[in-house]
């Protein structure tokens, strides 16, 4: 097996270089190598079985008999990306689908199970839902991981030739994005600049309101203001995160420094007025939508699992192309507080929308049964529409790549993990329990000749950080350059002791509540625990919070024919209670219960 080149994302330029996933190896058992080792061993496994249940693969094979929606062959493609940069050996099932999805292929290079034979719609007859480029989006991003790692020989010429075919016959816009930027991808591969341009123009294209019109409107589809001229990310939430990491990587390749600037510029009002202190975003079930500025409400937050890994995706890209190192605050965030709380112990079951607030107990669902779509409650084994479960896959296989960067003066570690790494000039040995423990040593096992710089992110929550034991700045990149030797150690700690977090006021839908926070983990309180009804705690925030609990008051509100009186209930004088708190991503894990994140101040 050849070694693998590079991660999913190589520009051409930027700040800071993707390193290989080779070059960064998770070790032992910890957070991330776990989860990674889970992908391995229950994820992936369990995505393939389903995904050959729904008779979405053989949809290959008879494509005349389509079962599903129009855009099941993206599971596929995703799957095939994730079984290509995991580490595990997964070639007999690469070998077979591939070679399924090569036979697929129409001789004119189009490839989509969905349509274009006798019973099915013509080929780009809608724009809006179709998702053929979007389906063929995914289909050159796993043609990238195959040529990347060497593991699905004639994929990428798959790829190509449907790419060909996007270039040849120009379809439009695709309702959902997702080709911009697989096709800029597939041009930093071959060097075929008809890929960018193509990208570019579909970038260019969208805002002019030239797709049908439909009841959600065009800013569902992004298509009601061009890219470079607006303001925040709107819409739906998965589609204005795919464009957005499309249009940086168009802006990339082609030095388009508006662009760039636009696309930074969309993602900070986002992360400033549209983000769920999880990283979520997406707060309208109804069109998986952003919502306007402010609007959060925790017992209604959408916050798709897929949002998750498309804000990674873009955060990612914005951190290599500007070599802000605050982008790696969000993608954090995400990681263990959306990524991780989507998968179940066993990885054969997942959520799709991640709630701040469950009302009312969680049921199970059965196990050998698809849920439709979202509904609410506990991780399923399978959706309707199952893009989540794949993208994670996709994500987990590739982490490594996210983790650290590099540069021609040295390495930037921007998650931590205990991982070996090899990029920038050093060799390092990382070692750590975070986030159960903020104490992180990096120890130098080898280093080229010479000053090298030793760049670690020092997270904006993380007041009282220090390196060395020298206090340092939240919020910023602190650079440790030396000319540094073997046996070197660099000692970051990060206080993970629980803190109260307090909302924007503008945040209506939480004003006058607080959360707890550990590190990266945000905590949760859950019934299970509490044993009393959720919605009737209040909490005494007049002090720290404990290791693991909160003190308050479980109030006994009034039931009465109508909710609003002139004197509200007074709960100081319910029953002081002390509450066990839990990380998020651990919630709903131990039965049905109900759960919150944000509670409520008790009045003083
Ligand atoms: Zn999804």
């Amino acid at each position: 097996m050849r070694a693998v080149e590079c991660g999913p994302v190589v520009p051409s330029s930027g700040a800071f270089r993707p390193v290989s996933p080779e070059s960064v190896r998770l070790t032992g058992h910890g957070f991330w190598a776990d989860r990674r080792a889970l992908n391995a061993s229950g994820i992936l496994p369990h995505a393939h079985a389903w995904l050959d249940r729904m008779g979405w693969t053989q949809n290959f094979r008879d494509p005349a008999h389509h079962t599903g929606r129009e855009f099941t062959d993206s599971e596929i493609y995703k799957l095939l990306e994730a079984y290509c940069w995991d580490d595990a050996d997964h070639s007999a099932e690469i070998g077979t689908l591939t070679a399924l999805v090569a036979e697929a292929q129409d001789k004119d290079g189009y490839l989509g199970t969905a349509h274009g034979r006798d019973g099915q719609h013509a080929r780009w007859s809608d724009p809006n839902f179709g998702h053929e480029l979007y389906c063929l989006g995914h289909l050159i991003q796993a043609g990238v991981a195959a040529a990347r790692t060497g593991k699905a020989p004639g994929l990428l010429q798959v790829a190509r030739r449907a790419a060909d075919h996007v270039v040849r016959i120009d379809p439009g816009i695709c309702g959902h994005p997702e080709i911009e930027t697989a096709l800029v991808e597939l041009y930093r591969v071959t060097g075929d600049v008809r890929y960018l341009e193509q990208a570019a123009a579909f970038v260019d294209r969208r805002g002019h309101r030239t797709l049908p019109e439909h009841e959600f409107g065009w800013t569902y589809f992004l298509d009601d203001t061009p890219v470079r001229d607006a303001t925040s990310l709107r819409g739906h939430a998965v589609r204005a995160l795919y464009l957005a990491a499309g249009a940086v990587d168009v802006a990339v390749e082609t030095g388009d420094t508006e662009l760039l600037a636009a696309v930074v510029r969309q993602f900070d009002h986002t992360l400033a007025r549209r983000t769920y202190l999880t990283g979520g975003m997406g707060s309208r079930h109804q069109d998986e939508s952003f919502g306007d500025d402010f609007v959060l409400p925790p017992d209604r937050a959408y916050s798709e699992t897929c949002a998750g890994v498309a804000t990674i995706m873009l955060a990612h890209r914005l951190l290599l192309a500007t070599g802000d190192v605050r982008y790696g605050d969000i993608v954090e965030r995400i990681l263990y507080n959306v990524v991780a709380t989507a998968i179940a112990d066993d990885g054969r079951a997942f959520f799709y929308a991640h709630t701040l607030h469950q009302r009312t107990p969680t049921e199970f669902v059965p196990a050998d049964r698809a849920q439709l779509r979202f509904g609410g409650g506990p991780r399923a084994p399978f959706f309707e529409v199952s893009c989540c479960l794949p993208n994670v896959a996709r994500l987990l296989a590739s982490l490594p790549a996210y983790l650290v960067t590099s540069s021609a003066e040295g390495v930037q570690l921007h998650q931590y993990a205990s991982m070996d790494v090899t990029a920038g000039g050093l060799t390092l040995a990382v070692r750590t329990r975070y986030p159960d423990d903020g104490d992180v040593a990096i120890e130098v096992r080898r280093a080229d000749q010479g000053e090298r710089v030793l760049t670690l992110r020092i997270p904006a929550w993380a007041a009282g950080a220090t390196v060395d034991g020298l206090p340092v700045e939240p919020g910023t990149a602190v650079r440790v350059r030396r000319d540094f030797i073997r046996g070197d150690v660099v000692r970051l700690h990060l206080p993970v002791t629980p803190r109260w977090t307090r909302p924007d006021p503008r945040i209506d839908a939480v004003r006058g509540c607080v959360a707890v926070e550990a590190g990266p983990l945000v905590m949760c309180v859950e019934s299970l625990d509490a044993r009393q009804n959720l919605d009737h705690l209040m909490v005494d925030a007049s002090e720290a919070p404990g290791a693991a609990v909160v003190k308050g008051r479980f109030a006994d509100p009034t039931d009465a024919r109508w909710p609003y009186r002139s004197n509200g209930d007074d709960c100081a004088h319910g029953t002081p209670t002390v509450v066990p708190l839990v990380p998020y991503h651990r919630w709903a894990r131990r039965g049905p219960a109900t759960m919150r994140v944000w509670l409520p101040v008790m009045p003083t």
